[in-house]
């Protein structure tokens, strides 16, 4: 029953365009929409807010069962490329974030009492003696 179901709607999905990333972003929007909704205590703006869900699903339904593969297959890529744009910055601060976050655990930053420059020394290593490289005062820190 359940196979014979199963097949009949893999034999319903041919040529169709299928669930793309567009379509995914659609849902969860809708999703958040009616999130939304749930917590806004006006009638009207509820009801608007249920009406951009239901909007959002039937846009996600209209993309998965599409048979224009081409068409759909452009506007995925479109989407993919600004979502890949706007989410460029986020990603590279989180790398940045990641490497600095690396960094001060496997070493610590003074400063040269000196001159002031940034001295980097590997942690655990007990106290330790820290000549700076640029004006060669040296001084003892704790690592
Ligand atoms: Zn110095």
């Amino acid at each position: 029953m359940f196979q014979k179901l199963g097949r009949k709607f893999q034999q319903f999905m041919i040529g169709r365009n299928g669930p793309d990333d567009l379509a995914r972003f659609s849902l969860a929007v809708a999703f958040a929409f009616m999130l939304v909704s749930v917590f806004v205590n006006d009638a009207l703006a509820s009801q608007v807010l249920m009406a951009c869900a239901f909007a959002g699903v039937a846009y996600c339904y209209f993309r998965v069962f599409s048979r224009k593969k081409a068409n759909r297959f452009k506007e995925n890529r479109a989407y993919v490329s600004l979502r890949t744009k706007l989410t460029a910055p986020l990603r590279s601060a989180y790398a940045r974030f990641k490497e600095w976050k690396a960094y001060h655990t496997t070493h610590r930053i003074y400063r040269c009492e000196q001159c002031g420059q940034s001295l980097r020394v590997p942690k655990g290593k007990g106290t330790v003696k820290v000549t700076c490289p640029k004006c060669k005062h040296s001084f003892t820190a704790k690592s």
